[in-house]
């Protein structure tokens, strides 16, 4: 007996052999796929969904992102990177507590399971409170407390608070839930802290069996300050401090050299491209086709939406192609199904869940997005999965499933009571930080 039966539904995988499956069944068990077929199967099921005019994709994986920011969307557009950092974001952050990152990481998880997203790279602070956020909502997370550290003096890991804050991530819910969620280790950047920060954190990394998080290359102005400090870029000067010795995942990479791009693929790192927020902090465009081109594992991510503005993985995958074919002028360079795939199987790779994310496929988790095709935006169709990367939103989403689990559906969420999160929102978190009350 099934749980859940999709009947007479159109499979969209970015499987360049066979990416569109029209008029299929699909059958949920235990939380897997356990039958795709033409044929309706013998079996009976829980509930049956009718698939006319929907398309069901693998959900959606955002490879960096710093979910609890939700709670300044909109709040310092317009600026780049350092002065939107050092003026904007850090004074703002001062002021969070566990409870606003709690908060802010409902709501942006609400907002990724109501546009399709089913597994997040997170990295941000007091993050015991987005593990809980994380699996109370159903949600996939790889979290990170990504080492910061300025001051030289007297450094020891074991007094850094991102340190102390991975220990208790790792003690209290590393592998939670058969590993939906999971402790990295992580580096917030080169630039931001030091040789032998980056030793202690990868040499953690290694003790434990733990994926990277990192950010790297982002800006210029980065790069370049990297190259006269140490005479190396910084993905060289993080590969000979052993960062990329365990799975890796490099946020950014816009300003990336070819040799760069070689040392990223002989260890397996994997470039988190982030299309939106690169533009909108005018950072760059990061040189994907080359990436690609060179056997780099490239996945997307929105990053916070304080510079995105939002969590809309389908933005990421629409301009990631977009911007791909402009700067090469080759409209060949990132097709539809490449835009699906590093949306989804190249994001199970860097997060360690190949095999049970990233496709829908018999064995597969049953984590996926059903699309409704039904409306006047995506009509007609003539090729589902080019609608879905060009012309569908994260809006498009009808029902959001993570492990055969129901997360949204139809305007309805299960595991999440959005009027809490509001009232929290502008009950504690905008008086605590802006001083304002709705
Ligand atoms: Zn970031």
């Amino acid at each position: 007996m099934f749980d859940i039966l999709f009947r007479n539904i159109c499979v969209v995988n970015p499987d360049t052999a066979c990416p569109v499956q029209k008029d299929v069944f699909v059958g949920v068990k235990d939380g897997k796929i356990a039958y795709i077929d033409k044929l309706e199967p013998q079996e009976g099921s829980k509930r049956v969904i009718n698939g006319a005019n929907t398309a069901l994709i693998p959900g959606l994986i955002n490879t960096h992102t710093h979910a609890a920011m939700s709670i300044l969307r909109g709040y310092a557009d317009d600026h780049n990177l350092q002065d939107w950092l050092h003026n904007y974001v850090f004074p703002a952050e001062a002021k969070f507590d566990e409870s606003c990152v709690y908060t802010g990481t409902q709501l942006a998880i609400a907002e990724m399971i109501r546009t399709g997203t089913v597994s997040i790279t997170d990295m941000y602070m007091y993050i015991p409170a987005v593990a809980k956020a994380a699996y109370e909502t159903g949600i996939y997370a790889n979290i990170t407390n990504a080492a910061l550290v300025f001051d030289r003096e007297g450094y020891r890991m074991e007094k850094d608070n991102s340190y102390i804050q991975m220990e208790i991530l790792r003690r209290d819910w590393h592998n939670t839930d058969n590993g939906r969620i999971k402790l990295d280790s992580g580096i917030h950047a080169e630039y931001t802290s030091f040789e032998r920060v980056w030793q202690d954190f990868a040499g953690y990394a290694k003790q434990y069996d733990l994926n990277m998080q990192l950010h790297l290359s982002e800006t210029k102005f980065e790069h370049d300050s990297c190259v006269s400090k140490y005479g190396k870029t910084p993905a060289r000067v993080l590969c000979d401090a052993g960062v990329f010795d365990t799975r890796t995942t490099a946020a950014h990479c816009v300003w990336l050299t070819d040799e760069d791009m070689d040392i990223l693929r002989e260890k397996g790192v994997t470039v988190a491209h982030n299309p939106v927020s690169n533009l909108k902090l005018a950072s760059g465009v990061a040189r994907v086709s080359d990436m690609l081109s060179r056997g780099v594992n490239v996945a997307l991510g929105t990053d916070g939406v304080c510079s995105n503005n939002s969590h809309d993985m389908f933005e990421e995958m629409k301009l990631c192609a977009l911007l791909q074919k402009g700067t090469t002028l080759d409209p060949k360079q990132v097709n539809a199904c490449q835009a699906l795939s590093l949306a989804t199987v190249s994001g199970a790779y860097a997060q360690g869940r190949e095999g049970s994310l990233g496709l829908i496929k018999v064995g597969y988790d049953a984590s996926m997005a059903m699309i409704d095709l039904d409306v006047p935006q995506l009509t007609p169709v003539h090729n589902p999965l080019s609608t879905i990367v060009y012309s569908a939103s994260g809006r498009d989403v009808c029902m959001t499933m993570v492990r055969g689990k129901v997360l949204y559906e139809n305007g309805e969420f299960t595991t999440i009571d959005m009027e809490k999160i509001k009232s929290q929102l502008y009950g504690y978190v905008m008086p605590k930080v802006f001083g304002v009350t709705k």
